[in-house]
């Protein structure tokens, strides 16, 4: 079955046409037949597009809004190939707690987690709107949540310490996101080291433009570091992660500035590039901080592994030990600088980076501690698009979900 994946954004659609069953699953012979992005929707929009083996082709065209992106695409490729739909949808509240076939009812319990993400499910939702219009009610679609993998977190790591009733009235806990990325890195893991779901403790670490750790325990997460939304937990490219929320008044007092401003700074003006002042690419700052010495992209570069390292010795004591701690996502994969400044300082904890290991993964999969660390380090680059096509193909087969 030839699954089309949609990652709907505001202005932009990210993309992959992947032809998967459930008997392939298990063999891992899936097969990426498209994979691309349209950006800048609404007006000139940039189209790249890489077909399987084929060259990586970038052109323009005008395309109104997700809609016109989809249609633009299916002409390109072919529409009578698309056999069903799998999207990514950012908040699945504490109603959805694995991928479902999209109903009328899931949309409107897609559109009651609103109020959860009021950036993110309304553009998801304008992505199942635009793929219904154009592919009919004939093909199948199916919703996978970012949130849904987390929905196993016990009560005492999902409630905040403030009164109950703000949780019951309003929903205030945390859920947790980048689900689908924690979920198929420990299920490489386990497939890798041949290990069965129970045995799976691992500690997973998703450094990307957005960056999360999961405590995962016999193959459940436990904890996670983003909370009601993705601001919390880990330094990230332009987000603060945990902070003294005395902060948000004190900013808005001193700098004049609305709660909406300040909620806005603390998610697109802090992080990296708030502490550096320069930028929220990691690249650009390894590339910086190697060329000449600059105090706050040296900070940076420090905060942001110190708060990781931090999250690790936590979610040790939270699980009672792991087995590994994997990284993964853009600066997980492929920054061999970072993890080695992240796992600086953890051989106590039994995690002894092998230097060579580490250096000569970017991008590929592998383990990077020395052989008898009690703690292993592991790269396993992250797929979230595959995960989402082979939950929409199990769940229009009726193959129960492996998890
Ligand atoms: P997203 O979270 O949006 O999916 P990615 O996982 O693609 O983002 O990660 C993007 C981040 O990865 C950027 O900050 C980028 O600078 C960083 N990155 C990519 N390659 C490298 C590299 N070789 N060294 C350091 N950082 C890198």
């Amino acid at each position: 079955m030839n699954v089309l994946v949609l990652n709907a954004g505001s202005s932009s659609l990210k993309f992959q046409v992947i032809s998967t069953e459930p008997d392939r699953i298990a063999k891992d012979s899936d097969e990426r037949l498209i994979r691309g992005e349209v950006e800048r929707i609404g007006g000139e929009a940039i189209v790249t597009m890489q077909s399987h083996g084929g060259e990586r082709q970038k052109t323009t065209a005008q395309l109104r809004d997700i809609t016109a992106a989809i249609r633009h695409l299916v002409a390109a490729n072919g529409q009578e190939d698309i056999e069903a739909v799998g999207h990514r949808i950012v908040h699945g509240g504490e109603r959805f707690t694995e991928s479902v076939l999209i109903t009328p009812e899931a949309v409107k319990g897609i559109e009651d987690c609103i109020d959860l993400a009021p950036l993110h499910n309304p553009t998801n939702l304008r992505g199942i709107a635009a793929a219904t219009e154009v592919f009919g009610r004939k093909i199948p679609q199916v919703a996978v949540f970012d949130t849904a993998f987390h929905s196993t977190l016990p009560e005492h790591a999902y409630l905040y310490a403030i009164p109950y009733h703000l949780y019951r009235r309003h929903g205030i806990r945390r859920y947790g996101f980048h689900g689908t990325s924690h979920r198929y890195v420990a299920h490489r893991y386990r497939q890798l080291r041949a290990l069965a779901r129970e045995q799976t403790n691992v500690i997973t670490l998703h450094l990307g433009n957005g960056c999360s750790a999961a405590a995962i325990r016999g193959g459940r997460s436990v904890d996670t570091s983003m909370g009601m939304t993705p601001l919390e937990g880990l330094v990230m490219g332009s987000r603060s992660g945990d902070l003294d929320p005395t902060i948000v008044n004190v900013i808005a007092t001193k700098e004049g500035l609305s709660i909406e401003q300040v909620e806005t700074l603390l998610n697109t003006h802090s992080g990296l590039l708030g502490i550096s002042g320069l930028t929220n690419d990691k690249r650009v700052l390894l590339e910086e901080s190697a060329m000449h010495e600059d105090h706050r992209v040296r900070a940076a570069i420090d905060v942001f592994c110190y708060r990781v390292r931090k999250y690790i010795g936590a979610y040790l004591a939270a699980m009672g030990g792991a087995d590994a701690v994997v990284f993964t996502g853009g600066i997980g994969e492929n920054s061999p600088a970072i993890r080695q400044q992240i796992c600086e300082g953890l051989e106590w904890a039994g995690l002894r980076l092998d230097r060579e290991r580490n250096q000569a993964l970017a991008g590929s999969e592998g383990a990077i501690t020395a052989d008898g660390s009690t703690l292993m380090g592991y790269v396993i680059p992250t797929d979230e698009e595959l995960l989402i096509a082979r939950d929409t193909v199990r769940i229009i087969r009726g193959v129960p979900h492996p998890s």
